[in-house]
């Protein structure tokens, strides 16, 4: 369906993670013809449109206000706050709905009093459904994580204090086809959470507003995430489409943020060298890295592995993610200068041209932290996991890799477990050596199916894509009924 009168809202929450998968939908809209009003806050708007300026397509840019000084925070950031700032930074969110809704109303009025054909807000802003449902506008709630991760964080936020029966391990009350959740799956804060902690009343009081929507959007896909859809159907009572995998282009990528800190170029040429399927990629997302003891028990497995791998490296735990780093302090003596020496491995500073190095054909395995973005990549190039969730829904997203997709082994969790060397080669072994065949089969049948989930061609459209139709479908309908009952 192509329309090129409607517009429609985009409004992710302020963090890469959250726009990119908004900037990806914006795109299909803008192939299909809608006007995307991509709304945030000042600064991430003039970044944004140094990148995709006005010419470049149809995604117009509109800035709301967001002054966060009254939470003692810095007066607004982009993706580089502090990690332990963001809960106090997400509870600061409600003070943008009444921006977004003077925006809504200019928006308008800018088109001589005809309304979006929809408004689609992040999962952090369940409010917006109240703010469009007023000017008679159809919501949405687009999460950019997974569905089953998404379940179980759901779940557990709601369903405080967890019940453990079985030992260190419970069954979640509204969603036991989880299975069990182990003591090291429950995130600190939530560990943490009491009656009156806002970061607890914040999540509960969205999670319950998401109720006023009409519909939730997963980044996922269909035939992959079916547990994790089912629970947000049976919950919700409303329709929840999975579009995803939603991805932007390397190139569109770098526009939005960080850049690789090395020619993407040497990179693939180094991969080159090597033989299909040898090199491990690790890697642990955009802003986590791992306390300087298992930095040194990775350096030294690497060490003693006869894998290559590229290795994207940043301060351990406790110090600036930005500051330089030490290899004298934090790598074993002489790391760095035998696996150049022996040409058998790649250590890459902050940022790494990611997409492009797991579609290489050279890459075997992911040593990944299970950030939601870097989920789907992997299963989109067909490259099995070995799981080192931090925090928050990486740790469900890991089980979800482990349990349901079947295309993981999980190492360990969290920044405080214990891990040794020889289990590091011993997974690594898993997944790249010969008894890693299954999970390797695995994991390209899992690329089919997500690449079919966004194949479009004559004779087939895939799940995602059938369910990006049926929305706006859905949208039309809802307009066309308002429209009938106010004449
Ligand atoms: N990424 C990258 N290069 C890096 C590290 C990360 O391109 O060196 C990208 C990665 O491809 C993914 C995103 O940053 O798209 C990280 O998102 P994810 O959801 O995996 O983890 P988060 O950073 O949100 O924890």
């Amino acid at each position: 369906m192509e329309n090129e009168t409607e517009y429609v809202v985009l409004f992710p929450f302020m963090a890469q993670g959250h726009f990119i998968p908004f900037l990806a939908l914006a795109q299909i809209l803008d192939r299909k013809r809608y006007t995307v009003v991509f709304v945030n806050t000042p600064l991430n708007i003039k970044n944004l449109l140094k990148s995709f300026p006005p010419s470049s397509s149809s995604i117009n840019f509109a800035e709301i206000p967001f002054d966060t000084s009254d939470h003692g925070l810095p007066h607004e950031i982009t993706d580089s706050l502090p990690y332990n700032l963001i809960p106090r930074f997400v509870e600061a969110t409600p003070s943008l709905k009444l921006p977004f809704r003077n925006l809504l109303s200019d928006l308008i009025d800018i088109h001589g009093g005809e309304k979006p054909l929809c408004v689609i807000s992040d999962f952090f802003f369940g409010w917006a459904a109240d703010v469009a449902h007023e000017f008679g506008v159809f919501h949405l709630i687009f999460s950019c994580t997974g569905g089953f991760g998404m379940a179980c964080y759901y779940s557990m936020w709601m369903n405080l204090p967890h019940r453990f029966c079985d030992g260190d391990e419970f069954l979640l009350p509204d969603f036991p086809e989880a299975g069990r959740i182990h003591v090291t799956q429950v995130t600190p804060a939530m560990s943490m959470a009491g009656e009156n902690d806002p970061f607890t009343i914040f999540l509960q009081k969205n999670f319950v507003s998401w109720t006023n929507s009409d519909g939730l959007l997963l980044n996922t896909v269909e035939e992959l995430d079916k547990l994790g859809l089912m629970y947000f159907r049976r919950k919700l009572g409303f329709p929840v489409w999975a579009i995803g995998p939603l991805l932007l282009s390397e190139e569109d990528r770098s526009k939005t943020g960080r850049q690789s800190t090395i020619n993407s170029k040497q990179c693939i040429q180094w991969l080159d060298k090597k033989d299909p399927k040898s090199v491990l990629y690790i890697s642990f997302g955009s802003q986590n890295t791992i306390p300087a003891p298992q930095m040194m028990k990775l350096a030294k497995a690497l060490n003693s592995s006869s894998r290559n791998f590229i290795w994207v490296i940043r301060p351990p735990l406790g110090f600036d993610i930005n500051s330089e780093f030490v290899a004298e302090e934090w790598l074993p003596e002489g790391f760095l200068q035998n696996i150049h020496e022996q040409d058998k491995g790649l250590v890459i500073s902050k940022w790494a041209p990611q997409v492009e190095i797991l579609a290489h054909k050279s890459v075997a395995a992911f040593i990944s932290h299970c950030g939601w973005n870097s989920v789907l990549e992997t299963m989109k190039y067909g490259v099995p996991v070995i799981g080192w969730p931090i925090g928050a829904d990486q740790l469900y997203n890991a089980k979800f890799l482990v349990e349901q997709a079947k295309v993981c082994v999980e190492l360990g969790r969290g920044v405080d477990f214990e891990v040794t060397q020889e289990e590091i080669v011993d997974k690594i072994e898993l997944v790249m050596g010969e008894n890693g065949e299954g999970i390797r089969r695995k994991a390209c049948e899992i690329q089919e199916m997500v690449r079919d989930a966004i194949r479009d061609e004559e004779n087939f459209r895939g799940s995602s894509v059938k369910a990006v139709e049926e929305i706006f479908i859905a949208a039309l309908l809802r307009k066309e009924k308002i429209i009938a009952e106010t004449k």
